[in-house]
């Protein structure tokens, strides 16, 4: 489509180049001589020959006369005419000899007064000659010019100036015509886009069509026109001075001069005030203003032309459609009116191209303006569907942010109060909830191995058990491959054999960043197209949730080591400390509590022995051996060397002591090999209850003065403290 919008306008410029260029033909080939004509030579009244020219200045008031001598061959039939083309004259007259010698004269013509069989479009002053005239001719012209005009007299067979005529009228026609349909244009435009240059645009071409007619004569030949004829040459200078005014308006409106980074681009629109000035002088009955006008008009033109180039090519810069094809068609109508002007000196031929050329560019400027107009329509449109698509660009990021909100919310808060091997589970079903209310789907789930020490994970958002996860099931192998991607994967699953299998579609597997050797990956159904920015946030919501889950688990990690004890993984002292107070706290008055303290008999021996490293491996035997036998809500910890602490919340004196006896038997049955040797060994227990009143230093110091007892009795037995001593 781009491709398209940038052609377009290349198209239409071939197009008004190709016009331009078949105008520019035709207006050379127009030039050949007509049926019937006979050269004429000019003598000036002054006495000087022009060749074939006779140039008038403006000014003196006095006509100018010319003598027109030419030989008429006898074998011509019909009547013979003077032709001249349609300058701005204000009267002109011929006259000599007829057939008989008699004298003759035409009758008087005039730019501001066409004679009513001129029609309204008079081509040019048609004068038909005394019929029966043979042999060499001499006619006297009179002529006055209200300004600077060299006209090139022509004599010809009728009908030649009929052809002159009517190739005059087609042109005009063909000018006409492309005025009006592009005055139509640009005020249909205008009311189907509302842009206020449209108008402008319209105004200039209808401003164009006026100067047009005028300078060619057209204007006065309409009924009604009288009032501007009366004006004469004031009413022609007007017309030029409106449009010239018009056109400097146009083109700084189109170029937006006012946005220019040039300062000097940016005054420009100062020089309208200047160029409209000189209409005032339209309006003065002064001769001198009549004479101000006569050189304001072409100086404001020439003012006008390069400030209108020089915006042009600014606005080329700044990349404003068609503005340097504008720039390129301004040189080329100040050249043509250059050319104009030096026909009017007699310094150029007088010939179609340099008389017309300038009209044919007048259009094609006006043309390119309008193509350049029509070409911001679609930018208009293009920068109104950008806004749109950035609306809902921010719209779907807001939507995103807030998923991502959401699950960083939740996930803060389940991650604080989940049991440790549940992280990750826990985080992988908030993530496949948000992602799939993301997505507009209950489906998600998340599915990986091994990650923070889990195993087999499967995951679902729901508790449902959906087509999907059969489908996500069965191809496990294919989501782990895909989990060691960087990017999210668009992949076709099918759990079943049939075709018509619900499961079968389209998912998205998006990769979790977990520790290898464990990998996970969110897979979700994909029911739509999915844009880059759900993939995206689909990433960041997997990266959050990895994040939260390793962050609990590194917490977790970091509470056991500080609260455990590294040898045997029980409980180290300070939390023994704390979880005796807690039990105590817990129990009051009400509960049970049994407290156990616990001392390895004949340990130094072990170690002397057969060396630390075998008493450490002990430790952790005895260790392990105890908390076998132990319920999930004891507690048992590590109290000092070989020492170990057991809570029984819940359990009196006679039950805490069955605990102690089976303890104590466990260690007696349990073994440690070391290096060959099967090693035994029996612990001694010191048993107390929480009493009415008491603290935990009470109650431990109660357990140890038991334990005491136990070792003087003799080891490998369980002591209760007596009730009695404090
Ligand atoms: P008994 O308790 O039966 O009276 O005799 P015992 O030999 O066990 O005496 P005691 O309880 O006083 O012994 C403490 C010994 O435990 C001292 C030390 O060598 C050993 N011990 C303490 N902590 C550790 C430990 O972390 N590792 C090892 N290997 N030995 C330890
Ligand atoms: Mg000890
Ligand atoms: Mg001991």
């Amino acid at each position: 489509m781009t491709v398209v919008n940038r052609l377009l306008p290349m198209l239409a410029l071939l197009g008004a180049l190709a016009v331009l260029g078949l105008a520019l033909a035709w207006l050379v080939k127009a030039d050949a001589p007509m049926p019937g004509e006979v050269a004429v030579r000019v003598t000036a009244g002054d006495g000087t020959t022009t060749d074939s020219r006779i140039v008038a200045a403006p000014g003196t008031g006095i006509p100018l006369q010319a003598t027109l001598d030419f030989d008429l061959p006898a074998s011509s039939n019909g009547p013979r005419l003077l032709w001249l083309p349609r300058e701005p004259l204000q009267s002109l007259q011929l006259s000599g000899k007829d057939a008989h010698g008699q004298p003759w004269a035409s009758t008087p013509d005039g730019f501001f007064a066409p004679k009513p069989d001129d029609g309204f479009a008079p081509a040019g002053y048609a004068v038909v000659l005394p019929e029966g005239l043979v042999g060499a001719q001499q006619f006297q012209l009179a002529l006055h010019s209200a300004m600077q005009a060299a006209p090139t007299p022509r004599v010809m067979a009728i009908d030649g100036a009929l052809r002159l005529t009517a190739r005059e009228m087609v042109f005009a026609s063909a000018l006409y015509a492309a005025w009006a349909t592009l005055l139509i244009a640009s005020l249909a435009l205008y009311w189907a886009v509302r842009d206020v240059l449209f108008l402008a645009h319209a105004a200039y071409t209808l401003m164009a069509l006026v100067f047009m007619a005028v300078l060619q004569g057209h204007l006065y030949a309409l009924p009604g026109m009288d009032a501007m004829a009366a004006m004469g040459m004031r009413g022609f200078w007007l017309a030029v001075l409106l449009f010239n005014l018009c056109g400097l308006w146009l083109v700084l409106q189109f170029v937006d001069a006012g946005a220019s980074r040039s300062r000097q681009v940016r005054r420009l629109p100062m020089l309208l005030p200047l160029v409209a000035l000189p209409i005032v002088l339209a309006f003065l009955p002064m001769p001198s203003a009549h004479a101000a006008l006569q050189v304001a008009a072409p100086l404001a033109w020439m003012l006008s032309a390069p400030a209108g180039i020089w915006a042009m090519l600014d606005g080329a810069r700044r990349g404003i459609p068609m503005a340097f094809a504008a720039a390129i068609l301004l040189v080329a109508l100040l050249l043509a009116a250059v050319a104009h002007m030096a026909m009017n000196r007699g310094v150029l031929v007088d010939g179609m191209l340099v008389r017309h050329g300038y009209q044919v560019v007048l259009v094609l400027f006006s043309l390119v303006l309008f193509v350049g107009l029509s070409s911001r329509i679609g930018s208009v449109r293009r920068q109104l569907d950008d806004e749109t698509s950035a609306r809902r660009d921010s719209e779907t990021r807001l939507r995103h942010e807030q998923a991502r909100t959401r699950l960083t919310q939740s996930l803060q808060q389940v991650m604080r109060e989940v049991p440790e091997d549940r992280i990750a589970h826990a985080a992988f079903r908030l993530l496949g909830t948000h992602a799939g209310e993301l997505l507009g789907t209950e489906d998600a789930l998340v599915l990986g191995d091994d990650y923070l020490g889990d195993g087999k994970l499967f995951v679902q958002a729901t508790a449902k058990t959906t087509t999907t996860a059969r489908a996500v099931q069965a191809a496990r192998a294919l989501v782990r491959d895909h989990a060691r991607n960087r990017e999210p994967v668009e992949v076709r699953l099918t759990a079943g054999r049939r075709s018509d299998d619900p499961g079968e579609g389209n998912y998205l597997i998006v990769p979790l960043r977990v520790q290898a050797p464990a990998w996970a990956a969110l897979v979700l159904p994909v029911r739509r197209m999915l844009a880059a920015e759900d993939k995206d946030a689909l990433v960041q919501m997997a990266r959050t949730t990895v994040e939260q889950a390793d962050a609990a688990h590194a917490a977790f990690l970091l509470r056991r080591t500080a609260e455990r004890d590294a040898l045997t993984g029980g409980f180290n002292r300070r939390t023994l400390d704390q979880l005796a107070a807690r039990e105590c706290k817990l129990a009051g008055n009400h509960k049970p509590l049994g407290v156990l303290f616990i001392d390895l008999d004949w340990f130094k021996r072990i170690n002397d022995t057969y060396g630390h490293p075998c008493g450490d491996e002990c430790l952790r035997k005895v260790a392990a051996t105890l908390r076998a036998e132990l319920r999930p809500q004891d507690v048992f910890g590590r109290y000092g060397g070989e020492e170990f602490l057991v809570l029984l919340p819940g359990q009196d004196a006679a039950s805490a002591r069955l605990v102690g006896d089976r303890l104590r038997q466990a260690v007696e049955d349990a073994e440690v090999d070391w290096q060959g040797e099967t090693l035994r060994f029996t612990i001694s227990i010191g048993m107390a209850v929480l009493r009415e009143g008491d603290d935990p230093e009470k109650l431990l110091a109660r357990a140890d003065k038991a334990l005491y007892r136990a070792k003087r009795e003799g080891r490998n037995r369980v002591c209760v403290a007596p009730a009695y001593v404090q």
